[in-house]
């Protein structure tokens, strides 16, 4: 019989044995980073609402192959799905702010360019981007459509060789620090993408205060005024919403591990409370309803964690469709609030405060589970793919 290891609290199924040695490094690079640059600050960022130096950020998770991480080419790392999976947890087990930048900035804008532009595009955009040197956004959002983005107002016409953009985008991520913002806009051609850069007249963000919830991100207005671009400026391959639809799906990916970061962070912080804390003469971890909410919530997040690993191994094979996707994201972000609630109630009224990262979490976690399509929109999803009926219009 060969030697069984020892069951280890900080990985109960043993699923650090399913990785490789490459990934278990890229791994580590990853979480130190975070331990180093992100962790010490972030709970007063989060505090003041605010996202210092995001530059400064962007240009060392560049440096750390962050950006773009699966894609090839153009200065981008050619990582593998399961490595940039492993990041975004490691980045998000520090705040949901920071995963976002990296989402957002990869696999939103980056990939749009990389996936639907053209070679000039790319060879413009992509090496400023991966290098964090240049920072994108995405932009598909607006007031008055979210879960429906087939009603968008903002309009591009064409005026001789050039479009016009005139409309209005809403909660973008990165909007006001964005050196070029992927904006998708209706045209007679149906939907198509456009690269704004921000410096065009015309074009202007507005940031989003009085957040509950990803305060250590930057999220904006961004307002289309008579926006003059040249013929170069549209994405030659997007065409109809599929498109960044796509987009949003390559970047629900890195959420499906993303999620389960923040709610690796909160289990642990419940569970150390828990052997510390002593109520009537005893830890608190020695009584058995805390224990079952200990045991659920380590089930919950192995079995993500499986789930994760094995959407990614599908995203390796490229094998991986939109309505896996929209499970791993649906099961995934459901989950890991709801083990970042239950170590709230574990941490009693200590879970309130921002003292301890549990509350930061839990309230990142609630945008989490709206933006890159809400919780029911995958519902939805998988409840049109299970029974071939569309019930998006009721
Ligand atoms: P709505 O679409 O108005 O939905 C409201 C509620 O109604 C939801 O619960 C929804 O599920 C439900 N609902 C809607 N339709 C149905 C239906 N048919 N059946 C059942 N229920 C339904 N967008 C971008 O484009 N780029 C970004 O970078 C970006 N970053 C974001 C950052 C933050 C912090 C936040 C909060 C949002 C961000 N978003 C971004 C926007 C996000 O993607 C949208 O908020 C999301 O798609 C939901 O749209 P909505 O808020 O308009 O809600």
């Amino acid at each position: 019989m060969p030697d069984r290891p020892a069951f280890d609290p900080a990985d109960p199924l043993g699923i650090d044995e399913l990785l490789g040695d490459d990934d278990l490094a890229v791994r580590a690079t990853a979480r130190r980073w975070a331990a180093d640059r992100v962790l010490p600050y972030v709970a007063d960022w989060y505090e003041r609402g605010e996202l210092p130096d995001p530059r400064g950020l962007a240009r060392e998770l560049g440096a750390m192959g962050a950006l773009g991480m699966p894609l090839r080419g153009y200065g981008c790392a050619g990582a593998s799905a399961v490595q940039y999976g492993l990041v975004c947890l490691e980045l998000e087990a520090a705040d949901s702010g920071i995963r976002s930048l990296v989402s957002v900035q990869g696999s939103l804008a980056m990939y749009a360019i990389h996936r639907y532009g053209s070679e000039e595009q790319r060879r413009a955009w992509l090496p400023g981007m991966a290098s964090g040197g240049t920072i994108g956004c995405f932009a598909l959002t607006e007031p008055d459509h979210g879960s429906d983005p087939s009603g968008m107002r903002t309009r591009a016409v064409r005026d001789g060789g050039d479009w016009v953009l005139t409309g209005r985008k809403m909660w973008i991520t990165n909007g006001s620090i964005a050196d070029v913002a992927v904006v998708w806009a209706r045209t007679d051609e149906g939907v198509r993408g456009f690269l704004v850069p921000a410096a065009t007249p015309g074009f202007t963000a507005h940031t989003i205060r009085h957040k509950g919830s990803l305060r250590a991100s930057v999220t904006s207005e961004l307002v289309l005024d008579g926006v003059r671009l040249p013929a170069g400026a549209a994405l030659p391959e997007a065409r109809g919403l599929r498109a960044p639809l796509s987009c949003l799906s390559h970047a629900r990916y890195g959420i499906v591990w993303g999620a389960l970061g923040a709610a690796r962070t909160c289990f642990r912080a419940a569970l150390e409370y828990a052997g510390t804390r002593e109520q009537f003469g005893r830890p608190i971890g020695a009584f058995q309803l805390t224990q079952a909410k200990l045991a659920d919530m380590a089930v919950e997040l192995e079995k993500g964690l499986l789930l994760a690993l094995h959407l990614g191994r599908r995203m390796d094979a490229g094998r991986l469709l939109p309505e896996q996707v929209s499970l791993g994201k649906l099961n995934n972000v459901r989950e890991a609030l709801d083990i970042c609630r239950t170590a709230r109630t574990v941490l009693g009224a200590n879970g309130i405060s921002w003292e301890y990262p549990v509350m930061r979490h839990m309230a990142n976690l609630e945008t989490v589970l709206t933006y890159e399509g809400t919780s029911e929109m995958h519902q939805l999803v998988l409840g049109k793919a299970l029974t071939g009926l569309d019930a998006f219009r009721g």
